[in-house]
């Protein structure tokens, strides 16, 4: 997808710190970190947001899911940790490539909204 910032993170043609990649998906450090660790897991098919979620497109997410929880292991989030997917505008999502962010490494804040 042109001009989408993560399709072209997957592409290498903007660098990433990669945490774990295979054919399917990518999991890459956030730029801006909110929390220790702060990881964010795409798809590598473009799709826009969890919005853009059908019958047709949807086993990635179980797949990106059951990698979550091996990647919060390997990082040593053994005591917890937060999976969250903002969705467009009013969910205050900024890049329009579904992604899941991995929050963790202290106590995060219980505030849902
Ligand atoms: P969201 O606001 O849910 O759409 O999340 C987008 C996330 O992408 C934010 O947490 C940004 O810090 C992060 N981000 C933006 N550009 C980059 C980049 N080049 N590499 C890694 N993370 C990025
Ligand atoms: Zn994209």
């Amino acid at each position: 997808m042109e001009n989408c910032l993560f399709c072209k993170i997957i592409a290498g043609e903007i660098p990433s710190t990669k945490v774990y990649e295979d054919d399917k998906i990518l999991a890459f450090r956030d730029i801006n970190p909110q929390a220790p660790t702060h990881i964010l897991v795409i798809p590598k098919e473009h799709i826009a947001g969890a919005d853009e979620l059908n019958e047709n497109n949807s086993a990635v997410v179980a797949h990106i899911f059951a990698k979550i929880a091996e990647i919060a292991k390997q990082e040593g989030l053994s005591n917890g940790y937060r999976v969250v997917s903002n969705v467009g505008e009013d969910g205050g999502q900024t890049v329009r490539h579904l992604h899941f962010h991995i929050l963790g490494g202290k106590k995060l804040n219980t505030e849902m909204a």
